[in-house]
């Protein structure tokens, strides 16, 4: 990680002293490093999904469907706001048994989740204001609400007793809506990185509470950021949506919707803003708003891969292959997700519950001397702020049992 001797004059006081390099890329890269001279290691640092030989594991069908993509189609620009053929698609997807909610919604296609939630932050928060998320969040919330120049904020994920804090959401939630007179909250789930937790039922049941008492007072948006949800335990985004569904005439809904795990296509950089307005006037004043930001950020998306996923979505024989094809991927990690749990219940780490997804964090206050003593041993996993981070998606299941000891013995 390196640090700036003499910030450059040239670029505005704001921006000088900026790291360039993500800190988890920075991990990954010097784990490759020493694995490359020979020496063995456990690289659980990456969010990409690979398989036991160590390779990207890539649907074969979303590979093929993005190689029959016509020239035609990668060469020309798309609309600003996504191909509506994709629009409908994502909604579709996201809302597969809910006509209400489909015929509500509204989209805008984006580079992938990362971009949906960039237009989440600079639509729906003024600038200084700052977005509401759990204490454990993906690192890059911080980094696109500070280039958006608004703010994060956060609530404990989980109480004393290990369970979802409701009570914590409630009182942040109430201080927002006091300070900011409107509130932006960002839910990932299910599979939190970098917890692993997939919220309940129930705990959905008390955030769409929390939210509707909030929601009277004052404008109030949540974003489901559904990275992972083809990895989750209860099917798609099918929990959170059940509950947030009736609140739609009070609160706004939003989701951001990507393709990068879903099709294992992480670099196509295909996404989508979804917002649910019933209100006619008020969709069309945000579609404007949300294209508007399009035009004023990366222009419009990449046509081919909209063109891909369209097809992937669509197409129900397509969907059907690439629907079996990611059941494979499913069960592979769920084999790892097992032999973590087994491992871990035996040498008593405490990570929350988790059954599913792409990472699990080992909670512990010394995370940043265990990692550090852990990446001395060649094993590679991401301190975060109470926690390790390991991502599971890029350890073979042979080498969770390892991972675990190196963990058990260093905590
Ligand atoms: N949200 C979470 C929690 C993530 O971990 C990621 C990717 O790692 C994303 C959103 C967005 O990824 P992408 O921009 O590739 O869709």
């Amino acid at each position: 990680m390196t640090a700036l001797a003499a910030p450059s004059l040239f670029l505005a006081p704001g921006r000088r002293g900026r790291a360039a390099d993500d800190p988890i890329f920075a991990l990954n890269a010097e784990a490759v490093a020493r694995k490359a001279k020979g020496e063995k290691v456990i690289n659980a640092t990456l969010g990409a999904l690979l398989d036991d030989t160590g390779a990207l594991a890539v649907l074969p069908t979303a590979a093929r469907v993005v190689r029959e993509v016509p020239s035609g189609e990668w060469a020309a620009y798309a609309p600003i706001a996504g191909t509506p053929a994709f629009l409908a698609a994502a909604i579709a997807d996201t809302f597969p048994t809910r006509p209400a909610l489909r015929e509500s919604a509204i989209a805008v296609a984006t580079p992938g989740g990362t971009g949906a939630l960039r237009h989440a932050m600079a639509a729906f928060l003024e600038p200084g204001q700052r977005l509401l998320t759990t204490s454990f969040y993906w690192g890059p919330y911080a980094t696109l609400a500070d280039e958006t120049e608004r703010g994060i904020d956060t609530f404990p994920m989980f109480d004393a007793a290990g369970a979802f804090d409701l009570g914590g959401l409630d009182l942040a939630l109430a201080r927002h809506v006091a300070e900011q007179g409107r509130a932006l909250l960002i839910l990932n789930d299910p599979c939190h990185n970098p917890t692993g937790y997939s919220m309940s039922a129930a705990d959905w049941a008390g955030v769409a509470d929390v939210v509707q008492r909030h929601a009277a007072r004052a404008p109030v948006a949540v974003v489901l950021d559904g990275a992972y949800c083809a990895y989750g335990p209860a099917g798609n985004l099918e929990r959170p949506v059940a509950a947030l569904a009736g609140l739609t005439d009070r609160a706004l809904l939003l989701v951001a919707w990507t393709a990068s795990k879903t099709f294992t296509h992480y670099g196509l950089r295909v996404g989508a803003l979804i917002a649910v307005a019933p209100d006619k006037a008020q969709r069309a004043d945000i579609q404007a708003a949300l294209t508007f930001a399009c035009r004023g950020t990366w222009s419009n998306c990449n046509r081919g891969g909209l063109f891909a996923v369209t097809r992937l979505l669509s197409d129900p024989a397509l969907a059907l292959q690439v629907g079996a094809e990611r059941a494979e991927l499913v069960r592979l990690l769920a084999g790892r997700v097992d032999a973590f749990n087994t491992h871990a219940r035996q040498a008593r780490l405490s990570y929350p519950s988790y059954d599913g997804g792409f990472f699990v964090t080992v909670l512990t206050p010394q995370a940043a001397s265990a990692g550090a003593a852990l990446r001395k041993q060649g094993v590679f996993v991401v301190p975060v702020d109470g926690g390790l981070r390991l991502g599971i998606c890029a350890v073979p299941v042979l080498q969770v049992p390892e991972l675990v000891s190196a963990l058990a013995r260093a905590l």
